[in-house]
């Protein structure tokens, strides 16, 4: 891997845009300090996914407002003017914490978790917005709510975010008026109505990790059935379809952030859907930008009609191994 990467290094700096001149930004999902690190001298264009379970998972405690603060606002300024999407807690499925007792449940996955846990714990949820506010002013920052399932949870979450704005008004605090808010596209009932979210937020970012896992009903953690989690399963394209249009019909952008975003094979589904970011494992972007700098969006016009006449994962992934974009 460390030889991979010398190989690819000198393509850290080149602008990621397909040779016929469609630009793709290639960000980062990080979950720590040192995954920036090396984000940044993959040259990432920013971090499209912050995973901020990490803050709240080295600790015997909630991290207070300054903690998560200054971890912000050090990203942000890290990043100079490039995005930074932070994301709002998403613990319980798989991610415990120590000093938070979460109930024993039979569907950990399908349960108290994400964004639910933020509505509940609402003063939990109200510290972590007024850092991220506060962070605003540092750089690009945007803001994502994870696990998202209906209009309402958007609504109650931007009430909240709104009685933050409104606190540190009153306290003289700075933030960024004009932050953008977006939510993940990672419940297949998000999906179905993906045009209504669309009306609520500035952005989507499609989570193909829990997104498979739903639409498929496979846990993502069970050995046993790890051959059914089929990411290119048909039924994932037409999810994908659906999202990516409803959010071209409103204006707003759309971004995948899960694990397939970071997937080669997957880049000629991602531009003939013409997204507008992906945001990947730090250690996959110089992979993926060599492929995109030698791929023509031109010559995936179509690509993706054809893949929906597809019936099979293994058809779709023969389609797309037979798919060649050109060499560098
Ligand atoms: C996803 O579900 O695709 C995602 C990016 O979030 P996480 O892997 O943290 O659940
Ligand atoms: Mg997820």
């Amino acid at each position: 891997q460390m030889e991979d990467k010398k190989k690819l290094q000198h393509f850290a700096s080149r602008h990621s845009v397909t040779p016929d001149g469609k630009a793709l930004r290639l960000e980062a999902n990080i979950s720590s300090i040192k995954e920036l690190e090396i984000a940044l001298s993959s040259g990432a264009n920013g971090v499209g996914l912050f995973r901020t379970e990490f803050l709240y998972m080295d600790r015997n405690r909630f991290p207070r407002e300054e903690e998560q603060f200054e971890v912000y606002r050090s990203v942000a300024e890290k990043l100079g003017g490039d995005p930074l999407v932070i994301r709002t807690l998403d613990v319980g499925g798989d991610k415990q914490l120590d000093y938070f007792e979460l109930p024993e449940e039979d569907n950990p996955f399908l349960g108290y978790r994400a964004i639910r846990i933020s509505l509940d714990r609402t003063d939990l949820f109200k510290t972590q917005l007024r850092a991220i506010l506060r962070a605003s002013v540092y750089g690009q920052v945007k803001l994502m709510y994870p696990l998202i399932s209906s209009v309402d949870e958007v609504r109650s979450a931007n009430r909240i975010l709104n009685e933050a704005k409104l606190e540190l008004e009153q306290e003289g605090l700075p933030y960024d008026r004009g932050m953008k808010v977006g939510i993940m596209i990672e419940v297949p009932a998000a999906v179905m109505i993906a045009d209504m979210l669309a009306q609520e937020v500035d952005f989507f970012s499609i989570g193909t990790n829990d997104l498979v896992q739903f639409t498929l009903a496979v846990d993502r953690m069970n050995e046993e059935i790890s051959h059914l989690y089929e990411p290119f399963h048909p039924a994932l394209l037409r999810m994908l379809k659906l999202t990516v249009e409803a959010a071209k019909r409103s204006g707003i952008s759309v971004g995948v952030c899960g694990e397939l975003a970071g997937d080669m094979r997957a880049l000629p589904i991602w531009l003939s859907l013409d997204v507008d970011e992906l945001s990947m494992s730090a250690h996959s972007i110089l992979h993926v930008k060599e492929r995109l700098l030698g791929t023509k969006q031109e010559e995936s016009r179509g690509l993706f009609q054809q893949l929906q006449l597809c019936r099979t994962s293994t058809e779709v992934l023969e389609m797309l191994e037979s798919f060649k974009g050109e060499p560098k």
